[in-house]
């Protein structure tokens, strides 16, 4: 039981130490014939022997294209067999992946390929949003440079892994070198890299796998992102350690294909953020799909409204459906709800520490507050990131000299042990499960060459839970109107970050001291559109 301060350990366990691709060795050789892989869109489906040759093969070609371990490759696409194979290939050689956001347009692409110092960038040629091949056109035009461009499902594929070489000549990595490096919107303005660690991902992803029961008779299906911890890490990685199948339902999220693929191949675990769960039970065919085999799954990303819990709890039948929390900076779980926890703890809490991991609410003094009260989340353990890359300010201003990661979220400690997240110390918005940070995109709009000041802010949406309002100031003489602007942004930044409202003003709320008031802009929008019901929806 905890104590009377806000600080608690989940239970003691053993952790696994090992790369990430002796973890999924280890279940390929006890179930050689199982099926590890399902692409549903792709029509691929693998034993876990099978994936294991595929994966082995697409390391043997990443050595044949001369990458050696510790360079860095990236992925942007949605989900695909390809994904994986990259994944599991990056963990056999410890080179390293770079997960690029698949709704990334050039501006944020260029700044990732950059940044990352990535050598080679795995790519569709197109997908259902973008025309890959134009936009990193546009992104190489603007300064960026790769060695290797190979697009995904094409000869030049094929080719890769027909020179292969043989991948006996690099040594298995050891489990702390970095594996993994996820983009995160930053509160500075640009997104930061975070390096995670082979003992990082196993590990949560062990633990996630472990709270939901996780054996080699659970089918995973995933219509979250691969790029996201969500996918990469609570499905993917949780499904190598304990033997699970890993079914991909489509190459982004699609309500009636995730529906379909629960129906068709008898899924027993659904993941989603709250948005997606709406939109399947809000579906005209909904009652069509028979869900009988669900049995579990992960809400997460954002706040679960009670009424959304219910209905999947009842309707979808996931009795044993579990809330995390966590972030990217975290591997990304930090806490659970049990899968057996009465319905107020899942609706209510974000559940209680995972097993190995310590968390704690400081105040802004930075002393640990009573239970009860509100602070800031912190967490340390194993699944702590390794830092941001090539950026140690920042990663010190993250973890602390204790090893606390400060995670920026406003959360409150019940004396059951349980969590509540109470909102933000960062002004993020969050749109649908997609992270947005204001400065990101007030960055970028002031690019545009008739803006002269701008401030963003979240507004409450029904559907996406919030969506994003620009206020914007033009210069002198200059002209430009709300389509304008949105189509400036739809070309070059990713479309969840594209401002759905976009209001011309010749100021805005200030206090006396001159500070912005965004709260009283959000009020103000609410007001003038009317909307009372999805504020107070969020509020409740
Ligand atoms: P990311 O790094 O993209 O995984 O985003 C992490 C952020 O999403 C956290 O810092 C929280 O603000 C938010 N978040 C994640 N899970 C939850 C949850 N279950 N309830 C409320 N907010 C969440």
């Amino acid at each position: 039981m905890p104590d009377m301060l806000s600080h608690t350990r989940g239970p003691d366990v053993e952790l696994i130490e090992t790369s990430l691709w002796e973890a999924f060795e280890r279940t390929a050789l006890r179930h050689p014939a199982g099926t590890a892989l399902i692409a549903r869109h792709q029509g691929l489906r693998y034993t876990w022997s099978e994936l294991k040759q595929a994966a082995l093969a697409t390391a043997g070609g990443l050595l044949g294209l001369g990458l050696r371990p510790g360079d860095r490759i990236g992925i942007w696409a949605g989900n695909r067999a390809e994904w994986i194979l990259l994944q599991l290939a990056s963990a056999r050689t410890g080179i390293v992946l770079v997960n690029v956001n698949p709704a990334y347009r050039s501006h944020e692409l260029r700044y990732v390929i950059s940044r990352s110092g990535m050598r080679a960038l795995f790519l569709p040629e197109s997908g259902a949003r973008s025309n890959y091949a134009d936009i990193l056109r546009d992104a190489l035009g603007g300064g960026a440079t790769l060695e290797h461009t190979v697009f995904l499902g094409t000869g030049a594929w094929d080719a890769m892994l027909a020179r292969g070489t043989s991948v006996d000549e690099v040594p298995l990595p050891a489990p702390g070198d970095v594996v993994n490096i996820q983009y995160t919107s930053g509160t500075t303005g640009s997104p930061k890299g975070v390096l995670l660690t082979h003992r990082n991902l196993v590990n949560n992803g062990y633990l996630v796998g472990r709270g939901l029961r996780y054996s080699e008779r659970d089918i995973v299906c995933a219509p979250v992102p691969l790029y996201h911890c969500f996918g990469c890490v609570m499905a993917a990685v949780a499904c190598y350690v304990h033997g699970s199948t890993l079914l991909l339902s489509g190459e982004q999220f699609d309500a009636l294909a995730t529906l379909q693929a629960v129906a068709e191949e008898r899924a027993t675990s659904l993941y989603g953020v709250p948005t997606m769960f709406i939109a399947q039970l809000d579906h005209p065919r909904f009652l069509e799909f028979d869900l009988g085999s669900l049995r579990t799954g992960i809400m997460a990303g954002a706040p679960c409204p009670v009424e959304v819990m219910r209905r999947v709890l009842e309707v979808m039948g996931c009795r044993e459906i579990t809330i995390c929390y966590g972030q990217t900076e975290a591997s990304p779980v930090i806490t659970m709800s049990n899968a057996d926890d009465p319905l107020e703890i899942r609706v209510a809490t974000v559940g209680a520490a995972m097993p190995a991991t310590e968390v704690k609410i400081v105040g802004e003094d930075g002393g640990t507050v009573e239970t009860g009260m509100q602070g800031e989340l912190c967490a340390r353990g194993y699944l702590i990131m390794r830092g941001y890359d090539g950026d140690p300010a920042s990663t010190a201003k993250a973890i602390d000299g204790e090893g606390w990661l400060h995670t920026g979220d406003l959360a409150v400690m019940r004396d059951d042990g349980c969590f509540r997240i109470t909102g933000r110390a960062k002004d993020m918005i969050i749109r649908g499960g997609e992270n947005i940070y204001p400065r990101e995109i007030e960055e970028f709009l002031y690019t545009h060459p008739a803006v002269s000041d701008v401030q963003v802010v979240g507004m409450p949406d029904e559907r996406y839970g919030e969506i994003v309002v620009a206020w914007v100031r033009l210069k002198p003489g200059a002209v430009a109107d709300e389509e304008s602007i949105r189509e400036y942004c739809r070309e070059r930044i990713a479309h969840f970050k594209v401002p759905r409202h976009v209001r011309i003003v010749e100021s805005f709320p200030v206090t006396v001291t001159g500070k912005v008031q965004k709260f009283k802009m959000r009020e103000f929008e609410v007001a003038a559109r009317g909307l009372e019901r999805a504020a107070g929806m969020e509020t409740a």
